[in-house]
């Protein structure tokens, strides 16, 4: 069985794209290793390649405000990419790189066991989903794979670009909260207005 930190490891020493020549820093995943979420997005940015860490940009400022809404630190949540290691120029990441790459994914996803995952926009929806899924029709809408719920939403790099689809994302994020909720989470964003912040406090898995 894999531990987190021997996968960080040996996904550090991947070699099976050309992605890892260039790339100034694994971004392996940040956040719960135990979470029943994960969100998944397409590659590191410039911003997560220096820092090691996904979604630190402008993009991951907007995630981290709807995860709020619906009550939820980054720290609550597993967030990552289909792609570890930053395409040059930040291109979208090729065939063969997302695949050369799913088996760390893989073994991430075996790891934390999340009961909910996120696709955050096209590539990462058409990686997990279907080759054939279509962002702005079939968003929103549960599937299962794997014994696991899977739903996707836009990538929050569209939402800064075209603000008209945030409510769509809005109500794809009520959605993961209804999820979230029937599982047992409470996911109450006055939790962030009490100075203890009680609730998420007193979940032990999120
Ligand atoms: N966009 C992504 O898809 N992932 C990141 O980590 C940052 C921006």
């Amino acid at each position: 069985m894999d531990s987190f930190e021997q996968l960080k490891q040996d996904c550090s020493n991947c070699s099976r794209c050309i992605l890892g020549a260039t790339r100034k820093n694994l971004v392996f995943g940040t956040g719960n290793e135990h979470s029943d979420l994960v969100f998944v997005g397409e590659g590191p940015g410039e911003k997560e390649d220096q820092q090691g860490i996904p979604f630190v940009g402008p993009a991951g400022q907007l995630l981290d405000v709807m995860l709020k809404l619906i009550g939820l630190r980054r720290e609550d949540v597993y967030i990552c990419n289909i792609v570890k290691c930053r395409p040059p120029q930040n291109r979208d990441p090729a065939p063969d790189e997302r695949e050369a790459c799913s088996q760390w994914l893989q073994r991430q996803l075996a790891l934390i066991d999340p009961k909910i995952i996120v696709c955050l926009g096209r590539i990462s929806a058409t990686s997990l989903i279907s080759p054939t899924f279509k962002i702005t029709k079939e968003h929103g809408q549960w599937y299962e794979i794997d014994g696991r719920k899977v739903i996707a939403t836009y990538h929050p790099s569209a939402l800064l670009r075209d603000v008209s689809k945030r409510p769509e994302a809005f109500a794809d994020f009520r959605e993961i909260r209804s999820a979230l909720r029937a599982l047992g989470h409470p996911c109450d964003p006055l939790s962030f207005y009490s100075s203890e912040n009680k609730e998420t406090e007193n979940d032990p898995v999120l």
